[in-house]
């Protein structure tokens, strides 16, 4: 059987002309870009080039700043250390209940080694922010304010750049983890207040290892990671040329190709969703469907095992996720369905479908023909369906 991708949000494949305009990088035009000779200057140029295509697909002016990073969580921590070093005695993070791990396990860090006060603003049941709490929590003490543009396990979409006027009004920076968004959503920063913003290369047919933090001109910024003059002293170690130019050739490739892709990968991803609500029932799908991702979809089976699901999903050559961290045995849902306070019931049975360009119909076919069976299957050994469930008892959650 042939398998069925559909675990986007983790990581994509790399794209065949991704890799073509790589190789020479490896081979040929193998030189360090600090090195003096023409080995050095015709990789500089090159890494010029990519600057240019991440700023194009940004919206991002000439002069604001692309720094090279090995990633999302890399950029992610940079924004917030630098912040804090450059804000002047301000010593509060505003952030949300339902960032990625790359943030949220940073801020606790923060917190306790440094004494740095943390503000988690939650979510209602769809997942969108609680804009007043928000305002709320800023304050002169307020260093950067950080909300994700686009939620990995939901997709839920956030109003940006509202937030970062607010946060600009109490004196914050602003900076976003666009990991999911960029590619999928337009982006214009040069008419934003957004100051920083992190993705990157292996959510966008890029390699792993590979990321940028935007910085808007202007801003300052403390180098995470300090030795050599790389990046104009902003993050140091020799340049990882070839990942810098497939995700400069990522970036121009998206932004080619967003509208068509994203009407594409909508259709294909509402046709899942439509297809097994109507054929499984007890289930909803989690996440505010009026500002979404086009390419994903967390379903919430009540009655089941996330991982049950999954383990037979794999078996019928089917990759999803589910959204729950299984630590050392003991199933905890999601943080992000916990803080929209979907019942356990139902969060613990919650999966996620995530598209891209690479998918086509027949993965929604079989996906439409393997999954209810399973959940029929799963539901049949499930003390909780017996109890509850078939009898028409469903847990009060719209
Ligand atoms: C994947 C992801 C990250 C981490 O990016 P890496 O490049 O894997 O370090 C951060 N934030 C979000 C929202 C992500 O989906």
């Amino acid at each position: 059987m042939r398998p069925v991708y559909l675990d986007n949000n983790a990581t994509t494949r790399v794209d065949p002309a991704i890799v073509e305009v790589m190789l020479p990088f490896f081979t040929e035009q193998f030189g360090n870009a600090s090195s003096m000779h023409a080995f050095g200057s015709s990789v500089g140029g090159a890494l010029r080039f990519a600057r240019q295509q991440m700023q194009a697909l940004l919206g991002a002016e000439f002069d604001h700043e692309i720094v090279w990073t090995g990633g999302g969580t890399e950029s992610d921590n940079t924004a917030l250390l630098s912040a804090l070093e450059t804000q002047g005695g301000r010593d509060e993070i505003v952030t949300t209940a339902v960032e990625h791990p790359a943030i949220l396990n940073t801020c606790a860090w923060l917190e306790k080694s440094r004494g740095i006060k943390v503000h988690y603003i939650p979510v209602d049941s769809r997942g969108r922010l609680d804009i007043e709490a928000y305002r709320r929590a800023l304050s002169p003490r307020t260093a950067i304010a950080s909300v994700m543009w686009a939620n990995n396990e939901t997709g839920t979409i956030f109003p940006v750049e509202v937030l970062a006027e607010l946060a600009h009004e109490a004196g914050a920076l602003f900076h976003t983890d666009a990991v999911q968004a960029v590619g999928k959503v337009p982006m214009t920063l040069r008419d934003s207040e957004i100051d920083l913003l992190s993705l990157s290369g292996h959510k966008l047919h890029a390699p792993k290892g590979i990321g940028a933090l935007y910085v808007r001109k202007g801003v300052r910024l403390r180098p995470l990671i300090r030795g050599g003059h790389q990046e104009r002293g902003r993050r140091a170690g020799t340049e990882n040329v070839p990942g810098i130019i497939g995700l400069g050739k990522a970036a121009e490739l998206a932004l080619l190709h967003m509208d068509e892709e994203n009407t594409r990968v909508r259709a294909l991803r509402d046709r899942l969703e439509k297809g097994l609500l109507q054929r499984i029932g007890n289930s909803f799908v989690t996440g505010d469907a009026g500002s979404r991702l086009p390419n994903t979809s967390n379903i919430a089976f009540e009655y089941v095992e996330g991982e049950g699901i999954l383990l037979l999903l794999s078996k019928a050559g089917i990759a999803a996720s589910s959204g729950s961290a299984c630590t050392s045995g003991s199933l905890e849902p999601s943080h992000v369905l916990r803080a929209m306070n979907v019942p356990y019931t139902a969060a613990h049975g919650a999966i996620r479908f995530s598209f891209s360009r690479d998918n086509v119909d027949e993965d929604v076919d079989q996906v439409l023909e393997a999954l209810p069976p399973i959940i029929e299957k799963l539901r049949a050994l499930s003390p909780f369906w017996a109890k509850d469930g078939a009898t028409g008892f469903s847990p009060s959650y719209v």
